[in-house]
């Protein structure tokens, strides 16, 4: 017979009795209010941390969540995961929320609910490489580290210079960014810009054009499938700023390329502050073997009914690219099962050329991988497009020893430019200059 534990004899306590001797012996009439989402002995925040006032999610993009502080008067953040329907799949690794507390004042966030599950597996969307930012005005933001706690918790520590701050993962991109954008391009002569539909809720999707559209090459770049990974929004708008300035350089090349880019496939995600999926529950991209359902995922349907059609006019995408954010950085080369010589000899020309022209150096994914269902192995599949995902490491921007930012990332988009020029000048019957 074993002899009896102390944690055996422990359990047999009745749980409110303990409780109970405890509370009597120590006199904290808060204790109970200590577990968590235990409300019925409610607590004033001011008793725990009087210089916190309140989390505001009231603006564009901010993240869905709830918040309380702990007996230690650190703000707990419970972010609402992201489902995907008719899967086990759900996602958190999107924040942004504004904290409102008393200038001077110092505050201590955790972050809950990072549990995710991937492609049916177990995942965690942070690491201790996880950067955090923060900006007073939502438009300067500056990087602060943070640490893992209990392995799904994320903490930092944040100061406050006025009355509020906004914190969010990486720095954001909104729709009302995209819409500056447009306004400042649209009247450009070598611009077009074109309504291909709407999502869910009903916003509209459209495609860019930079360059003639009778250039002999054409490229395509996709932004923003995944709401919570701004960097390819930032990356199109460096691309596009930069090929619209006036110079010798961008003349040769939009006499090669013309690029056509759907800036914001999910829209409605973006504006609800959700990390992955459309408004039904969809992955933009998964699925991409088969023809979208219009109703569930009328962001992928409008876009294929594109790529159809561009087909039937006769001037096919050559290139098209998905741009992501994770937390490594790399070329996504998916290998489905027909002939992939010609493809994976095109994305290894691509690869080498972001290699000598950016400051990428992440590398590809190789051997046997694949992805099914994602959009680069639909579009070579489907269509006969040399497609691929290109990840963006959100946190670390190893070719530069910094950390991410709008800034950098509009860089590799401008350093893109020389990247397609060079990819189809190869391809071309043009002299070589
Ligand atoms: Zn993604």
């Amino acid at each position: 017979m074993k002899p009896k534990s102390k944690t055996r004899w422990n359990s047999k306590i009745p749980t409110w009795l303990f409780l109970g001797f405890l509370q009597a012996a120590s006199g904290l009439d808060v204790l109970e209010n200590r577990l968590i989402g235990d409300v019925s002995k409610p607590v004033n925040p001011a008793e725990l941390n009087p210089n916190f006032h309140y989390i505001d999610t009231s603006f564009e993009n901010a993240s869905p969540l709830w918040y309380e502080l702990d007996e230690r008067g650190r703000i707990q953040i419970h972010l609402n995961y992201d489902l995907e329907r008719e899967s086990p799949n759900r996602a958190n690794g999107h924040w942004h929320f504004k904290l409102q507390a008393t200038p001077g004042s110092k505050h201590t966030i955790v972050l809950n609910n990072l549990n995710n599950v991937w492609n049916g597996k177990p995942g965690v969307p942070v690491s201790n490489r996880t950067i955090c930012k923060v900006s007073e005005d939502g438009r300067v933001w500056r990087t602060i580290e943070t640490e893992i706690e209990h392995l799904d918790q994320l903490v930092f520590e944040v100061e406050m210079r006025q009355s509020h701050l906004y914190i969010a993962h990486v720095e954001p991109y909104r729709i009302s960014d995209l819409e500056i954008l447009k306004n400042q391009i649209t009247d450009h002569p070598l611009v077009d810009i074109r309504e291909i539909g709407s999502t869910v809720q009903g916003r509209s999707l459209e495609i860019i054009r930079v360059g003639k559209d009778t250039a002999p090459y054409r490229v395509f770049l996709r932004g923003r499938a995944h709401p919570w990974e701004p960097g390819g929004n930032w990356v199109i708008q460096g691309l596009i700023q930069s090929l619209l300035e006036e110079s010798s350089e961008n003349q040769t090349y939009l006499n090669l390329y013309a690029v056509y880019i759907l800036p914001m496939a999910n829209k409605d995600g973006v504006a609800a502050g959700k990390t992955r999926f459309n408004m039904m529950g969809k992955d933009l991209n998964r699925n991409w073997d088969k023809p979208a359902d219009p109703a569930l995922c009328p962001e992928n349907h409008y876009l294929e009914k594109w790529f159809q059609s561009m087909i039937d006019q006769g001037t096919p995408i050559h290139m098209a690219m998905d741009l992501h954010n994770d937390q490594s950085g790399r070329i996504h080369v998916s290998r489905p099962n027909i002939d992939l010589d010609a493809y994976l000899d095109r994305m290894k020309r691509y690869e080498a050329l972001m290699r000598k022209h950016t400051w990428f150096t992440e590398g590809s994914t190789g051997g046997s991988f694949r992805n099914p269902g994602t959009i680069g192995e639909g579009l070579l599949e489907r269509y006969g497009i040399t497609a691929f995902v290109q990840e963006l490491n959100a946190n670390w921007i190893e070719g530069l020893q910094q950390h991410t930012s709008g800034k950098n990332w509009h860089l590799l988009g401008s350093q893109m430019r020389r990247v397609f020029f060079e990819f189809f000048l190869a391809e071309s019957n043009i002299p070589k200059p």
